[in-house]
């Protein structure tokens, strides 16, 4: 007896000492930089051209008879004025009459372009009597610019304009060409926009190095007990399908029921889909995402993270219990409409209900379709695959061990010194997925910090940023049009 639990005893020690042994040999996977080259950037200057921006209220209308076109012409003739320098060097084409795409010839026509891609629209401002300040209005308060799209993604705007106007003062000249590429209907899915853009690009042939557009940012202070800033860089973003079921009855009066009724029916169809979510995992994005911020958390979280082959089973349930992090590890189920009844005496002839599924890299429309009709296992329930919008597929992931991935991690690091640069899955949409024909290489960051109050803010009410992130958001721009499109080891 003794000797069998002091074997036991001995194999926990071991099995112990193996999990710290792999928990203290974890290797950052962090690449070491100088810090960025300075650039003059006057701050309070970027701050005001972006309160001007976001005065003009460039909204995308969920119905296309509300286009504002006087919004958005007045948007390019005032990109034109507080950025003469830039307007006088770059090529500007209207693309679908309200995007823009402007080209900063290199001097190496051999080279792969790079693309840097933002939109000019905004969500609406709704509740805008519960803002601090009007949503459209010209606010700059205690170096704070308040408004729609201050971050999404009008600060993207000014800060790559005023990037590459500190560069052309500089006397810089890119050896790669740069594009950037400015949809005007991101927030509505960019069918007319970027993908105009895309498809112009395409039929002159081009084809481009990477392409950086807004999806990850910089955060910081999600975890408790770790302060540290990491930039989730988007290395693939999510599908999307909505799927209706429909299902008819007889009817007829509510004195003689059957035992379910449309309604009863499509509910327990319902109860099926939520508890029968699509399959969940560690691999691909989230697996890279794990790999990379593992080396870099306090030593506790890193001996989980060091023996998945272990605790991957106890992770999946954490995650499974965070909405955030499900979403990383799986395709979504979301029934967002439910739609029946006539009056309350009358048995209904017909119930539909709209199921919402963002999709997982590792699974397609079909994936998805199947797992409906699987699940809901009733042969009168009608399937219809994509209601309002089309269905899209997730992108493809693009590469982590290139030089491109390296550059824009490079520059992150040059400008926020000590974040650890971690690749990540864009659970939502971006223009990004428009320029997948023309590169593997799409990344999505946008270079603000966003703590866990301000991710409310990007499509919520009181959405600002400091002049201070801007100025930062301008610095990184900079470094990353010297280290991407730079003369090779300047
Ligand atoms: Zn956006």
């Amino acid at each position: 007896m003794k000797r069998v639990l002091l074997g036991l005893l001995g194999a926990v020690a071991l099995l112990v000492a193996v999990l710290l042994a792999r928990a203290a040999s974890m290797e950052s996977r962090q690449i070491d930089v100088a810090p960025a080259e300075p650039l003059a950037v006057d701050a309070a200057h970027a701050a005001r051209t972006l309160a001007g921006l976001v005065e003009i209220p460039s909204v995308s209308p969920q119905d296309p008879a509300d286009f504002d076109r006087d919004a958005f012409a007045r948007t390019h003739t005032y990109l034109a004025g507080r950025f003469p320098e830039l307007h006088a060097v770059l090529e500007r084409e209207r693309v679908a009459d309200w995007s823009l795409l402007y080209t900063w010839r290199g001097r190496d026509p051999t080279l792969r372009p790079i693309l840097l891609a933002a939109h000019l629209d905004v969500v609406p401002a709704v509740n805008a009597g519960d803002w601090t300040h009007p949503p459209f209005a010209d606010v700059v308060e205690d170096g704070v610019v308040w408004g729609r799209g201050a971050i999404d993604d009008k600060g993207s705007v000014v800060a790559l304009f005023t990037a590459v106007t500190a560069l052309l003062a500089e006397g810089f000249q890119p050896e790669r060409t740069v594009y950037f590429a400015f949809g005007h209907d991101e927030e509505i899915g960019g069918d007319e926009g970027a993908a105009a853009i895309a498809s112009r690009l395409s039929a002159r042939g081009v084809s481009l190095e990477w392409v950086l557009d807004e999806g990850g940012a910089m955060t910081g202070g999600f975890l408790p007990g770790f302060e540290r800033d990491v930039a989730v860089v988007g290395i693939a973003e999510k599908g999307s399908v909505a799927i209706a079921l429909d299902l008819d009855a007889p009817g007829g009066h509510s004195s003689v029921p059957p035992p379910h009724t449309a309604i009863g029916d499509l509910s327990s169809a319902v109860v099926a889909l939520e508890e029968n979510p699509l399959p969940a995992g560690f691999d691909g994005v989230t697996d890279a995402f794990l790999d990379h911020l593992a080396p870099e958390l306090p030593f506790s979280f890193r001996v989980v993270l060091a023996n998945r082959w272990l605790f991957d089973p106890v992770l999946g349930r954490v995650f499974s219990g965070i909405p955030q992090l499900d979403a990383m590890q799986r395709t979504t189920t979301a029934v967002t409409i439910f739609d029946a009844g006539v009056k309350e005496n009358i048995l209904p002839p017909h119930a539909r209900v709209i199921v919402n599924f963002r999709i997982h890299p590792r699974d397609r429309i079909e994936t998805v379709r199947d797992h409906v009709r699987r699940v809901v296992a009733n042969e009168r329930i009608r399937l219809q695959v994509g209601v309002r919008s089309p269905p899209r597929n997730p992108s493809a992931v693009s590469p982590i061990d290139g030089p491109a991935f390296a550059t824009i991690a490079a520059s992150i690091r040059a400008v926020f010194p000590g974040a650890a640069v971690v690749p990540y899955l864009v659970l939502g949409g971006t223009d990004a997925r428009h320029y997948g024909g023309l590169t593997q290489n799409v990344y999505r960051f946008l270079p603000f910090r966003l703590d866990t109050d301000s991710m409310r803010l990007l499509h919520g009410t009181d959405e600002r940023v400091s002049a201070e992130n801007l100025a930062r958001g301008v610095v990184f721009y900079a470094e990353l049009l010297r280290r991407g499109a730079g003369a090779p080891g300047s």
